[in-house]
């Protein structure tokens, strides 16, 4: 293939890090930073980002999957653990300050919305019912507020779900959503559940900085002929704005630059790039220069 003209590369106008993430890194860096005494745990992974988690990894933070694996801290020793930015059960912390833990809550403060409004709405009387993925860490700990109370609870991934609930006209319902799930699919499950039902509530607890990124992304893979995403593929917010690229052109979701191939770019006009809002902004500049560089390959072949 002959390249005749060099493609623009252009950086959707909301793109990496949000302000929970910045948070939670600020958190780690400054515990990493100051401590002398002893190790630095962190409960999971503090974001969806494998590249920042190897940084941390490698400045010395610890990152157990659960509570469980931390052993009691012996007296007179000093341990402090990190709560991951999605959030965790209450009962887990419980557990934590009975080892003996310092806590610092790297909770993103939008994630606390949604675990206040789910008891709130149990509380009341609602079947509170969840738009998100399960087995994600941000749902675990919303369930985890709902403990001791007396409430149907369903998780479920979208209104392509509804009839799962087996909803009855006298259920009243209460809707939240994961915070990092599309704000369109939560519209239509209000609608899909009031269609059944007399009575639902919903609050609207997704985040703006992924309704943000998502309206970028989709701006800009209308005008784009191919659309680069990075992030974890294990990142919920990533995953869904590489869906709503690929709604619009051909799209590609990546961790790091060394996954490009040379050939996505050949005769294209227009390349965007996305992150999502756990990735870090070194990456994004890594992966704007490896195109870079690849775009000048092509040419220096082909001329
Ligand atoms: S995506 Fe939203 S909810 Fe998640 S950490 Fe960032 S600001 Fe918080």
């Amino acid at each position: 293939m002959i390249a005749t003209e060099r493609p623009i590369i252009e950086i959707a106008r909301s793109a990496g890090w949000c302000f929970g993430v910045e948070r939670i890194v600020e958190i780690a860096e400054k515990l990493l930073n100051e401590t002398h005494d002893g190790p630095v745990y962190c409960l999971g992974e503090l974001i969806h980002n494998p590249q920042e988690v190897a940084r941390l990894r490698a400045k010395g933070m610890i990152f157990v999957k659960s509570h469980e694996e931390l052993p009691p801290v012996e007296p007179g020793q000093k341990r402090k653990v990190l709560i991951r930015a999605h959030g965790v059960a209450p009962a887990v912390k419980r557990a934590l300050q009975q080892k003996g833990y310092e806590i610092y809550d790297g909770t993103c403060p939008l994630v606390t919305i949604p675990q206040k409004f789910a008891r709130e709405l149990a509380e009341q009387g609602y079947r509170v019912v969840i738009m998100g993925h399960i087995e994600h860490p941000e749902i675990q700990g919303i369930l985890g507020h709902l403990e001791g109370l007396n409430a149907r609870v369903d998780v479920i991934t979208g209104p392509e779900e509804v009839e799962k609930l087996e909803l009855k006209a006298s259920d009243r319902v209460g809707l939240i959503s994961q915070t990092t799930h599309p704000y369109e699919k939560f519209a239509q499950l209000i609608g899909r559940v009031l269609e059944h039902c007399l009575e639902v509530r919903a609050y609207n607890t997704i985040c703006q900085a992924t309704f943000e990124r998502q309206e970028a992304i989709r701006e800009l893979a209308q005008r784009c002929d191919v659309v680069i995403v990075i992030g974890g593929r294990n990142s919920s917010n990533t995953c869904r704005l590489a869906e709503i690229a690929q709604e619009h052109t051909t799209c590609y979701h990546i961790e790091d630059a060394s996954e490009l191939k040379g050939e996505w770019f050949w005769g294209k006009k227009r390349i965007g790039i996305s992150a999502g809002a756990s990735t870090p902004t070194w990456a994004i500049v890594a992966v704007q220069s490896a195109i870079e560089q690849l775009i000048s390959k092509s040419f220096q072949a082909s001329g």
